[in-house]
């Protein structure tokens, strides 16, 4: 294998504090920029970074004529194996109705009716469809099953195309068990997470925690299915306060989940309990944009010191987008984030939540997305326009 140089980089993001210049602002000093970058790859790993100038010989060359390179967007936060289609619901909800979670049944009964070839090939064309964005790495969640066979069957779809795959049997209740929520709940501790864990399905769990959702998981019920994945072995994850103020903040702070997803309501105790935690808030702007919920506040997290990742959360029913550059943009313009803070949240924020670091240097894989652009703040300049793609050496 060749080494690469990757020249004329007009404004590199590292994520590596190692580049920060005195006097630029925190959230800026955090992205160590290195302007007039270059750096070298050698079979999908970074060789040495650093300025144009002091780059080494090597045998090929790109040049990118002064665009910006990134970390790869990392979206830590996805639904995309599943069958079906909801616009029907969009368009309902555009018009005036209430999202309560119902909606995922819809999906399930045609996630199940869905062969394995057909899941695959609508799974491909979201991975691609992230990936001309410029994503580099994808969790995804199972959730549309929600039987033991079928959550085991979307797992392992899953895990064909990342090694992020989180077990959402957790999701809602399915209708067979509305009349008796405990038999679910005990297939889900007991034999699907047995499942999981002995075929080695999944790495994290999840669970719609929601007390104000009939179809979601109240406290108690989180609680007990977050105990057992933890004893498990599975790292948690917890979709918590998207509806209303609710338990699942705390509870995923107090159990150690790595991430607690939405927060969108969120009072004193909640914020304090993340800032007391190692839980990243992951906020999923994309929802709000799609359900007209408000926004979570995302200044407010910041300013308790809060990690803070953003994601798509791509599902039929309430956010359908790939797209972290459109997440990006919401997250400037709508949680008032600074273009540096919203793009660290992006890349090294959902980073975190996976035990990875998307930072650019010398060591680390080369997943990167490169700009139609000269600086990184065009990411929210230029709203809905294609600038990015996956940078491919
Ligand atoms: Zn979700």
């Amino acid at each position: 294998m060749t080494a690469t140089l990757v020249d004329g980089i007009g404004e590199l993001v590292t994520n590596d504090p190692a580049w920060a210049a005195p006097g630029q602002p925190a959230d800026v000093a955090r992205l160590g920029l290195v302007t007039g970058a270059a750096l070298v790859v050698e079979s999908g790993r970074i060789l040495w970074v650093g300025p144009h100038d002091a780059a080494p010989d090597t045998d090929s060359r790109i040049d990118l004529g002064g665009r910006a390179v990134t970390p790869g967007f990392v979206d830590s936060h996805t639904h995309l194996v599943y069958a079906g289609d909801r616009a029907g619901e969009f368009a309902a909800r555009m018009a005036g109705t209430a999202y309560d979670g119902g909606g995922i049944a819809t999906t399930v009964r045609a996630t199940r009716a869905a062969t394995d070839d057909e899941l695959r090939a609508l799974l491909a064309a979201r991975v691609a469809e992230a990936h001309r964005q410029g994503t580099t790495t994808l969790e995804i969640k199972s959730g549309y099953g929600l039987s033991l066979d079928d959550e085991l069957r979307l797992l392992r779809l899953a895990r064909e195309v990342t090694p992020h795959v989180t077990f959402l049997g957790a999701h809602v209740v399915p209708a067979e068990y509305a009349a008796d929520r405990a038999a679910y709940v005990d297939l889900v501790t007991g034999p699907m997470l047995e499942a999981v864990v002995e075929q080695g399905a999944a790495s994290d769990l999840d669970v719609f925690c929601e007390p104000r959702s009939a179809h979601a998981f109240t406290e108690e019920e989180s609680r007990e299915i977050l105990l057992a994945g933890r004893a498990a072995g599975l790292r948690l994850r917890v979709h918590g306060n998207q509806l209303g103020p609710g338990p699942g903040v705390r509870l995923a702070c107090k159990l150690g989940a790595v991430s607690v997803d939405h927060c969108t309501y969120l009072d004193d105790a909640d914020i304090d309990a993340l800032a007391q935690s190692g839980t990243v808030a992951t906020l999923l702007p994309g929802v709000e944009f799609s359900t007209r919920h408000p926004y979570p506040d995302a200044r407010r997290l910041l300013a308790a010191g809060v990690t803070v990742a953003l994601a798509t959360d791509c599902n039929p029913g309430t956010c359908n987008t790939s797209s972290m550059p459109f997440v990006i943009a919401l997250a400037v313009r709508e949680l008032r984030m600074t273009p540096a803070e919203a793009l660290y949240a992006a890349t090294a924020g959902s980073a975190a939540t996976l035990g990875r670091t998307a930072r650019v240097a010398a060591g680390e894989p080369a997943e990167l997305a490169v700009h139609d652009a000269p600086h990184h703040v065009h990411l929210a300049y230029r709203p809905g326009v294609p600038l990015t793609r996956v940078l491919v050496v």
